[in-house]
């Protein structure tokens, strides 16, 4: 986490911070990098002691523009209408469309730990006249704003255009209206039906007052209108407006040019792809951040986009693959890493920064839960499945001493992830029915070496029954190894014996997720051996 703890020592004296947000539909899981992104730069200015206020800014007086979004009946009298002046489209309560939907996102972050000092609503930022002298110099500089756009962006507007979007005082649309004139006082605008291909204007025109809420800026002036108006200083924004001739350079010339002033700091981030395939269809699924946050815990999506640094682009597809567990045992190994205890693999620069930021908590004790027993996701997966566990025995023997609370709460927290992902995600492989009444015929087909193997897994067994999956793990592979027995032949006589199929998921973890004595009873069973020794024929396919 070298880049936010590098940006945090760079900069002096207060600082804000900001983002902003179109509330119109679901939010999107990748949608949350920004989010996340900026609320670590937060923790590391106040961990370096920089007074930091973190603003977030809801941009609802932007105009409707997806039919989709509404119902039927809806469409025809609200497209192009701000946002915050659509009704809710859901009977839930919410005074406006807009609210219903940033309420769903303000959610998301509470949940995540993203916790801003203020959020603020432009539907209530302009009624109050604190953007009226930015709306005055945007038409005054009007001539310059066109050249902004002409240079940077090859954008060519008429000389009648100024940079200002009326609410129709006929229609209440403002995705319609178009400024062609300006007196000093008063504006003259036209309500065009063609203004755009997704809107239709009601015709009217005349002349108004442009401020406390009758016009709004369009995005590009509006975001920089925003940085002098809160002083911002740190604002990050995706890769897809960070490019050349994008909306940041746009309103970077616009801040500097009209409104005077240095655009704050960027830190531009990539995209979270998620696998496209399939995504919305096969378990009527998508992408939306509730859904994934509903199965993958917070501290694990913060980590999700912190493990990387900004620039890089994140792959992450959890539908019918080992994504979601392959995140908590990265997680784990950070946390290991952080601990001081040995971990395979190599590490990013400043991994005990990322752990860190990834807990919910700002004012968590890093170091106390990088210590924090944490059983692996993929071996909860299975005990979940099993029937009659005591999840907490289970785990505690693991252990080898009882869970402290925050470790039991840590317990909790995955074994309910562990199910919403076999519930939501998970592969089939993941999926796992254990043969408990008798010895599936699957394992007739077993070879003399693999019998072999459970025979002295059962003696092993036996003798001292390991407790953990790891040592499972461990045991697995030294009996293979005694007996000259490949691992894979190994783990598929397992497969077999247990779940009659030749593969599943880690070995030690199915063991472990069984009682011992069952596990002895079952590998003995299986391997057809008597105290006499091997079989003396095997059955047909051995
Ligand atoms: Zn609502
Ligand atoms: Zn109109």
């Amino acid at each position: 986490m070298d880049w936010a703890d590098e940006l945090a020592a760079s900069v002096s004296g207060p600082q804000v911070v900001n983002d902003s947000k179109t509330p119109s539909g679901t939010v999107h899981v990748g949608s949350l990098r920004g989010p996340v992104i900026l609320d670590v730069i937060v923790r590391a200015l106040r961990a370096n002691g920089t007074p930091t206020t973190y603003l977030y800014g809801v941009d609802d007086m932007d105009p409707m523009d997806a039919q989709a979004l509404l119902t039927p009946d809806a469409v025809e009298r609200y497209m192009g209408v701000p946002l915050a002046h659509v009704p809710d489209q859901e009977a839930d309560g919410h005074a406006s469309y807009a609210r219903h939907h940033a309420e769903a996102f303000i959610e998301t972050f509470a949940g995540l730990g993203i916790r801003p000092d203020r959020y603020y609503w432009m539907s209530d930022i302009y009624p109050t006249g604190d953007v009226d002298p930015y709306i005055r110099l945007a038409l005054d500089r009007a001539d310059v704003i066109r050249d902004i756009y002409r240079r940077v962006a090859n954008v060519r507007h008429p000389d009648t255009w100024h940079p200002l979007s009326v609410v129709c005082e006929n229609c209440g649309r403002v995705g319609t209206t178009i400024v062609t004139k300006w007196d000093g006082e008063r504006v003259y605008y036209e309500c065009r039906a063609d203004l755009v291909t997704w809107a239709r204007g009601c015709g009217h025109s005349g002349w108004v007052s442009p401020f406390r809420g009758a016009a709004k800026l369009p995005w590009n002036v509006e975001w920089a209108a925003q940085w002098s108006l809160f002083g911002v200083t740190i604002e990050p924004c995706g890769k897809d407006l960070s490019t050349a001739g994008g909306s940041r350079e746009r309103s970077d010339a616009i801040a500097r040019e009209v409104f005077e002033r240095e655009p704050p700091i960027n830190v531009a981030y990539e995209f979270l792809n998620i696998g496209g395939r399939k995504m919305s269809t096969s378990k009527g699924r998508g992408a939306a951040a509730h859904e994934i946050v509903d199965v993958v815990p917070p501290e694990q999506i913060r980590f999700l986009f912190l493990r990387q640094r900004p620039n890089q682009v994140i792959e992450f597809d959890p539908e019918g693959t080992d994504a979601v567990p392959r995140l908590f045992d990265e997680f784990d190994r950070f946390a290991d890493a952080t601990a001081g205890r040995d971990v395979r693999g190599d590490l990013p620069p400043g991994f005990d920064r990322v752990f860190a930021y990834s807990l919910l908590s700002p004012d968590a004790d890093a170091e106390a839960e990088a210590a924090a027993f944490r059983p692996a996701f993929g071996h909860l997966a299975l005990l979940v499945q099993s029937p009659g566990v005591d999840l907490r025995q289970r785990i505690e023997a693991e252990k080898g001493s009882p869970l402290t609370p925050r470790e039991l709460e840590i317990l909790e927290t995955r074994a309910a992830a562990a199910r919403a992902w076999l519930d939501a995600y998970a592969p089939e492989s993941a999926r796992i029915v254990v043969r408990r009444e008798a010895v599936p015929s699957e394992a007739g087909d077993l070879h003399a070496d693999q019998r072999r193997f459970l025979a002295k897994l059962a003696d092993r067994v036996a003798s001292a029954a390991p407790t953990s999956g790891d040592d499972w793990q461990t045991l697995i592979f030294d009996i293979a190894r005694a007996e000259d027995v490949p691992p894979r032949r190994a783990f598929e006589a397992i497969y077999l014996a247990f779940l009659a199929r030749p593969n599943g998921p880690r070995a030690g973890w199915l063991l472990a997720s069984l009682d011992a004595s069952f596990v002895r009873e079952r590998a003995w069973e299986a391997s057809g051996w008597t105290a006499a020794g091997p079989p003396a024929r095997l059955p047909v396919g051995g």
